[in-house]
């Protein structure tokens, strides 16, 4: 057996453990997955026919191995579109699979040539590697972690490099191949980093797809799933690295806690659904009302909180009774139902140096004062 065979039904083999991985994440729901496995495996049908190439007719051996073996790139290029929520150009992958197969049909049958093989099968792959590589470098979510990204943008940009200088190399017949089967060492070295490109963009893909879950389970358990607020314990950690980032750009802060007023009484008289639907129309306002960069969760129950970043108290009043304006105006709909319902807030800003605690603190005294003072108002420590 050649060297080139024995690599050849290597990477076969590492590809097959590579689909074993992709598979496990197939139900996953995340986009691209299905492409991935789907080019996988005809990577690995077209690696067994490369390796096979001497006892196969040329139509298998040459032909359908490397259609597949483009079919298989072109599909990862797309499944990597897909995992970034971007559109496919299915259109245009066809007409590179085909015209790539058409050169091969060509250049065997009709002019026999193993370096224009060589080099329109390298373009091709070249172009592929290199607009995955692009996608990845331009949709790479940037408030992630860098590694799972940096790899398969690390293997893609070396895998279009690499084909490119193959194509250059033999383009130029630098190096004059009379047979594929031949094991140059130039041949060898290429051979490597062609085969390897699957198995390690799958491993890419394994790592980017893992990100995903784990950045989709962080942002369940950061948000609280009936209003889509921020839930208690993601508000106060994001509040805490606030006041944090303000002590030491030297900015000023304001807080406001609220509570829905007689909220008990809407439970009793319309049902805990109603209510449910109460708190989720109070979300929706909160978010219209509210700038995009102010910090609002729910503490719990019918408490909710809003931190305004870099905003003096003044103005984060003036924000807070567009908030009271809002919910006066709009009461919760609910089927042939209307509830009206206000709310109770206390406003304070922070002086430059209390602790989280000590300032949520404040102010829940001043909200308990907006309570004592009659509900449906915001009391403003200034
Ligand atoms: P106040 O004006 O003094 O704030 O009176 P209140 O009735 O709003 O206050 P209280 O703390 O007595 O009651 C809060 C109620 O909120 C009791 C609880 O059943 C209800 N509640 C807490 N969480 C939820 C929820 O997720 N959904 C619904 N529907 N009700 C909730
Ligand atoms: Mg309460
Ligand atoms: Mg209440």
């Amino acid at each position: 057996m050649s060297p080139s065979v024995v690599l050849l039904i290597l990477t076969a083999l590492t590809n097959c453990l590579m689909l074993a991985v992709l598979g496990s994440l197939a139900r996953s729901g995340i986009r691209g997955i299905r492409e991935a496995i789907r080019g996988a495996l005809l990577v690995f049908v077209s690696l067994v026919g490369f390796a096979a190439q001497a006892a196969l007719p040329p139509i298998l051996g040459i032909v359908l191995a490397n259609f597949l073996m483009a079919t298989g790139v072109a599909y990862f290029y797309a499944a990597v579109l897909l995992f970034f929520g971007r559109k496919v150009p299915y259109r245009l992958l066809v007409a590179g699979v085909a015209a790539t197969t058409l050169g091969i049909v060509l250049f065997w049958y009709v002019w026999r040539d193993t370096d224009a093989r060589i080099l329109i099968v390298s373009i091709l792959h070249s172009v592929l590697m290199g607009a995955t590589a692009l996608a990845i470098q331009r949709e790479r979510p940037r408030h992630r972690p860098v590694y799972p990204y940096g790899f398969a943008l690390a293997v893609a940009w070396f895998e279009a490099i690499g084909h490119a200088v193959r194509g250059v190399v033999y383009g130029i017949r630098w190096e004059v191949m009379p047979e594929l089967s031949v094991d140059t060492p130039l041949h060898m070295v290429f051979l490597s980093i062609g085969v390897l490109v699957v198995p390690s963009l799958t491993l890419g893909m394994v790592m980017m797809v893992h990100d995903r879950m784990l950045e989709e389970r962080e942002s369940e358990a950061n948000t609280d799933s009936l209003t889509g607020m921020l839930a208690r314990k993601a508000w106060w950690l994001l509040a805490d690295k606030t006041l944090v980032r303000a002590q030491r750009a030297d900015q000023r802060l304001s807080l406001l806690m609220l509570d829905i007023d007689h909220f008990k009484d809407v439970n009793d008289t319309h049902g805990h659904a109603l209510g449910d639907a109460v708190l989720k129309q109070f979300g929706k306002l909160a978010v219209t009302a509210l700038r995009q960069e102010d910090i609002v969760g729910r503490l719990g129950g019918e408490e909710f909180a809003a931190l305004f970043p870099g905003t003096r108290i003044d103005a984060a009043a003036f924000a807070t009774n567009r908030l009271l304006d809002a919910v006066r105006g709009a009461p919760c709909t609910h089927g042939e139902g209307v509830i009206p319902y206000t709310f109770s807030g206390g406003l304070v800003e922070w002086d430059g140096e209390e602790t989280l605690e000590a300032l949520v603190q404040r102010a829940d005294r001043a909200l308990y004062a907006a309570k004592l003072d009659g509900r449906d108002r915001v009391v403003v420590v200034r």
